[in-house]
């Protein structure tokens, strides 16, 4: 078994690794695809070899080009490489990109149901989120509401509960929310708005920046692992969790439905597959470097790491439950995809005490 110093380098070394995979893909002997070869752009919304998001984006790239051997390459692009972070979506739609990695609720200006595909605040863990996907109908959902844009979508990784936040000052009641500047995306930003705070949203490389320079006072990014990446305890030294806000954080591979649909069965079910097998991955890495990380963010650096307070955390489920019921006013496809979530929330909860939920509560006493 290794140490945690061994495995601590290991995940630093793991954009390192993401950019070997990057000079394999391009380095692929352009002769050999010029006749009958598919290339594909992937555009992303993370940093170039972001720990986790980037590389595991890469891992998916890697693996279509692989799997193929050669018939469908996919060359990968970090924020602003061709579009930035949140144009992705256009990008794809429009086909100046065959296929994106992403997280769905960045696109609720597109349509408030994106988060859904996502995490929603007071939502489903991964497990649950997968579960409802990929057997709970919400696939279908998913094809449909994206289908009105032209696109489809994928499962493709994804980080688990994310943390609460970044604040410079404690969180002692709901008062102290008031006037808070908190970066934060999807629904959780409107419960933060109806908080008192102010909820702003930022790609994740333009985060420290604005903390530095004082636009917000607070955020949120996702956990130990990635949070340690960017820094944020240099300027924030309380860091609550868990967060109410994103218990799934699904990631996706978006696709330009015309380029879907002129791919050949084979490679479909190649890219299907590879987006398969990192939805998989990529949890099991953020387990594994979250709590390593967590280790550093306390022992050497002196981050105090806590709980909201209980009434604080009522109120924010409760807002949530009322910002998600609003989004089954979006229409009829607004209306199927909140009740079809909703059921299965309710399944999901009722089962939990019986489940992981209870088993780990069990497990700490
Ligand atoms: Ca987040």
């Amino acid at each position: 078994m290794k140490t945690a110093s061994a495995n601590r380098r290991r995940f630093l070394k793991g954009a390192t690794l993401g950019a070997v995979g990057a000079a394999a893909a391009s380095s692929f002997p352009a002769p050999a695809i010029a006749q009958g070869k598919i290339r594909w752009k992937m555009v992303t919304s993370w940093p170039k070899n972001f720990p986790g998001l980037g590389t595991g984006a890469q891992r998916i790239a890697d693996a279509i080009t692989e799997m193929s051997d050669g018939r469908l390459t996919v060359k990968l692009y970090a924020a602003r490489e061709l579009v930035p972070a949140f144009e992705v979506f256009d990008a794809v739609r429009e086909g100046n990109a065959e296929m994106s990695h992403d997280a769905a609720y960045y696109w609720v200006a597109k349509s408030k149901l994106t988060p859904f595909f996502c995490t929603v605040p007071g939502g489903l863990t991964m497990q649950e989120h997968n579960a409802w996907i990929y057997y709970g109908g919400g696939q279908e959902l998913w094809d449909e509401l994206y289908a009105g844009f032209g696109l489809r979508a994928f499962l493709a990784g994804g980080s688990g509960v994310q943390m609460g936040g970044w604040f410079q000052k404690e969180i002692n009641s709901l008062d102290d929310f008031k006037g808070v500047k908190m970066r934060i995306p999807g629904l959780g930003a409107e419960v933060v708005n109806r908080l008192g705070g102010t909820a702003v949203n930022l790609p994740g490389g333009e985060i420290m920046p604005a903390l530095q320079s004082g636009v917000i006072d607070a955020t949120e990014w996702v956990g130990p692992w990635n949070d340690l990446a960017f820094g944020f305890y240099k300027i924030a030294k309380f860091y609550y969790g868990p967060g109410f806000h994103e218990p799934s954080s699904a990631l996706e591979c978006l696709i330009n439905l015309a380029a879907w649909e002129a791919l050949p069965k084979d490679l479909q079910a190649i890219v299907r597959h590879a987006c398969t097998a990192e939805n998989a991955r990529m949890p099991a890495e953020f387990t594994a470097a979250n709590g390593e990380s967590q280790t550093v963010l306390v022992n050497e650096h002196g981050v105090d790491i806590r709980h909201f307070p209980d009434d604080v955390i009522k109120e924010m489920y409760r807002l949530a439950a009322e910002v998600v019921a609003e989004t089954s006013a979006e229409g009829d496809l607004g209306k199927r995809i909140y009740q079809s979530w909703s059921n299965f929330r309710r399944e999901a909860v009722a089962r939990g005490p019986y489940a992981e939920q209870g088993y780990m509560n069990n497990r700490a006493l």
